[in-house]
């Protein structure tokens, strides 16, 4: 994923917007592994000060992701922002490395990617998620099972309040 930016190391221009688009079935790294269900786009504006090759702006993707309620695998789009520093021949944890002309942009993206992902990712804020006893999907629907929708810690609690009600006024 790499940007050229020898125009700016010559200093014939100052800043550079882009907006590129790397093609990958499966973005990944050691620590990190995401299937795309869209290319990835980058898009912002690059400026070089002082050594310092500054680049802003955001990411775009549709990822596969796996609902953490419904278990079923969903287009996930995903926008993240980004706000980076690249520095001649050198890699510290606040630089990424410069590398001849160019900048390569998969650490960055794989970086800012990780920080931004939710832990559970849900198809949707409103899914209804599985069945504890049968294990149907009850996004498609109710199930025959019979569940008691009171969690079983207040179900003394609620047998307190149906006697005190039959007691009479
Ligand atoms: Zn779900
Ligand atoms: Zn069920």
């Amino acid at each position: 994923m790499n940007i050229n930016i020898s125009e700016l190391l010559k200093g014939n221009i100052e800043t550079l917007p882009f907006n590129v688009s790397f093609d990958e079935d499966v973005l990944e790294r050691d620590d990190f592994k995401l299937k795309l269900k869209s290319p990835i786009n980058i898009s912002g504006i690059i400026c070089y000060d002082d050594e310092i090759i500054n680049i802003k702006g955001k990411i775009s993707l549709v990822a596969e992701s796996q609902c953490s309620r419904c278990l079923t695998q969903f287009d996930n789009p995903m926008v993240v922002e980004f706000d980076e520093n690249f520095l001649k021949n050198q890699e510290s944890d606040d630089f990424y490395p410069i590398l001849d002309d160019n900048i390569d942009l998969k650490n960055m993206v794989i970086d800012n990617l990780i920080i931004w992902m939710p832990l559970k990712p849900l198809c949707s804020e409103n899914c209804k998620g599985l069945c504890p006893i049968c294990g149907k999907n009850l996004n498609y629907g109710q199930c025959n099972c019979k569940t008691d929708n009171v969690d079983p810690r207040l179900l003394s609690l609620k047998d307190f309040f149906k006697s005190s009600q039959g007691g009479g006024e």
